[in-house]
């Protein structure tokens, strides 16, 4: 008789069940992880996941696994270790958001690149908006615009993104042309 094991419904270490962006903000919220530059390594920990920085090939910034161990599956990030620093930390939040979204669809997510400027698939781009969602929550970029920061170089550094996944971030928010 074959046994099939369930996924794990609640592998976050506190029980949790996180499957929106909302939902993250609010662990970020409750676990008092630092928000702006968001402490993706913490983050990740918080929902139960592990993160392993190996040198992998140039185009790709990270995957996704389930591994299945003795008594428990445990969901590694990995990332790619010869990637800058802002690179390596939208690939964690990215993976965030594929164990968040997509962790009952699929056991491994390999990405190739994610900002390829042509249309990639909706899961991607899902992915990609929880990404900036979390890394660049919408409460936090309003206030940082209303108090005068409103050069891409700056709000980049403060949120330790891209100047590419901030402007991404700005247009689904709205504020492209205020000054962005
Ligand atoms: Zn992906």
């Amino acid at each position: 008789m074959a046994i099939i094991r369930k996924f794990n419904r609640s592998a976050s270490t506190d029980g949790g069940i996180y499957n929106t962006s909302d939902d993250v903000l609010r662990l970020i919220r409750d676990k008092n992880i630092q928000t702006a530059p968001l402490a993706v390594e913490k983050l990740a920990e918080a929902l139960g996941l592990d993160i392993r920085y190996e040198s992998l090939n140039n185009e790709i910034p990270g995957a996704l696994k389930r591994e299945i161990g003795n008594n428990n599956n445990k969901w590694i990030i990995y990332v790619n270790s010869k990637h800058p620093k802002t690179r390596q930390r939208f690939t964690i939040a990215h993976e965030i958001a594929h164990y968040c979204l997509h962790r009952y669809e699929k056991t491994s997510f390999e990405d190739v690149v994610f900002f390829r400027g042509i249309a990639v698939s909706s899961e991607e781009y899902a992915a990609n908006k929880f990404a900036g969602e979390i890394l660049m929550p919408e409460s936090i970029f309003r206030e940082q615009i209303k108090s005068g920061m409103t050069k891409i170089s700056d709000l980049a550094d403060y949120f330790g993104v891209s100047a590419l996944a901030l402007r991404v971030r700005a247009k689904h928010l709205g504020l492209e042309g205020h000054g962005l």
